[in-house]
């Protein structure tokens, strides 16, 4: 097979799935939407639906590949700061459960797509809690300074002129605070800002009939193995015994990462191995086109040489794009490479394939499952 590729383990992410249904079980009350940025392969997505998962988006192609590969409109959410009117028009048709709308300009052309199309909308509110993730700047989403939602002071007007349009049904809050957060200590302080919020808005008359607690759960990068599944338990269990739900109240959760991050790997070739005076390099054929996160994150994704036993070495493991930053692992302990070995890129099922470019006028990498 051609190298770069991808390879999904079906049976890792089914182990997963079965984490999520274990903990959902028993709360028919409880919506769990797959957050489809994280990885959009029909493969995976099959199995996704299969186990019963909705979908979370974040723009109308996701909407579009959602509804492809046979998710019911009525499982789909739709977030993101800059949803364009086409993207409104198309979810409105299709009927999806709820926009997570991010602020007072964008409800109005809601209103307004409303209105046009003869048609009314779902909304939640996207609040931004002003809680830190303490995850990677890049990733962190629920901070005053991050572009994300509507502040908590601003937000009475807006829910009140939501109610009072009747292109709306308002439907609650959403949230979402970051990414590859493993600490739970943000998510206990995310129930405690909704519960407050909550008793708030009851103050005020404000019926909430559903909260969003986004996504973010973190995953184990240096021990995929030891750890294949996320701590899906400890998580749920933070929102069980953490937020005050009234009766009837719906919750919804939106894991991407934590669902399909250890089922892939991406598969590359060692092209060279050059000798610098103070560096070895292993040079393989895969780059920053095909996983991005080592450069935009300064992430770290565990390098498994799968064909030498040799003895270990220390290399510098880079990929053949033209830019500085094409770099997978710096003083990487590996067994002795060779021209041909194949090097496994663990925990890559999540932004990863989602994420690779043409940059170079490089071909998109195919996927196979296992
Ligand atoms: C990206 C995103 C998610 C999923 O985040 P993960 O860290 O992959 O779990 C959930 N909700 C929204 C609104 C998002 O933008």
């Amino acid at each position: 097979m051609r190298t770069p590729y991808y390879q999904y383990d079906l049976g890792i992410l089914e182990e997963t799935l079965k984490a999520i249904r274990r903990n959902t079980a028993g709360h028919p009350d409880w919506h769990v939407h797959y957050a489809i940025k994280a990885n959009a392969n029909p493969l995976l997505l099959k199995l996704i639906n299969e186990y019963g998962l909705g979908i979370d988006c974040v723009s109308g192609g996701e909407i579009q590949t959602a509804l492809d590969n046979g998710f019911p409109a009525s499982s789909i959410v739709f977030a993101g700061v800059g949803k364009a009117d086409w993207e409104i028009d198309m979810a409105l048709k299709a009927g999806i459960l709820c926009f997570n709308v991010e602020s007072e300009a964008e409800m109005d052309v809601i209103a307004e797509r409303c209105s046009a199309l003869g048609t009314t909308a779902h909304i939640a509110l996207r609040v931004n809690p002003d809680v830190d993730a303490h995850t990677h700047a890049n990733i962190t989403t629920g901070k005053a300074e991050n572009k994300f939602g509507i502040e908590i002071p601003m937000l009475m007007p807006i829910i009140r002129k939501a109610r009072q349009n009747p292109c709306f049904r308002f439907e609650g809050l959403h949230f979402h605070i970051g990414s590859q957060i493993l600490d739970m200590e943000p998510y206990r302080l995310l129930c405690r800002k909704v519960n407050e919020l909550q008793d708030q808005l009851e103050e005020e008359g404000v019926k909430i009939n559903s909260i969003n607690v986004g996504g973010g759960l973190g995953i184990d990068y240096e021990n995929p193995e030891d750890n294949p599944v996320p701590d899906f338990d400890g998580w749920f269990n933070i929102f069980r015994d953490g937020l005050r739900l009234r009766p009837g109240q719906q919750l919804h959760f939106e894991p991407g990462r934590a669902v399909v991050a250890q089922c892939g790997r991406l598969i590359t070739k060692v092209l060279y191995v050059k000798q610098g005076t103070i560096k070895k390099f292993a040079i393989v054929d895969a780059g920053f086109t095909e996983l991005i996160r080592p450069a935009l994150y300064g992430a770290h994704h565990k390098i498994v040489n799968l064909t030498s036993n040799g003895p270990l070495m220390k290399y510098d493991v880079v990929g053949p794009i033209c830019e500085s930053s094409d770099i997978f692992g710096k003083d990487e302990l590996l067994p002795e490479v060779h021209r041909g070995d194949l090097i496994a890129l663990m925990s890559a099922g999540a932004y990863g394939e989602t994420m690779s470019s043409c940059y170079n006028c490089r071909p998109l990498p195919p996927a196979v499952t296992l």
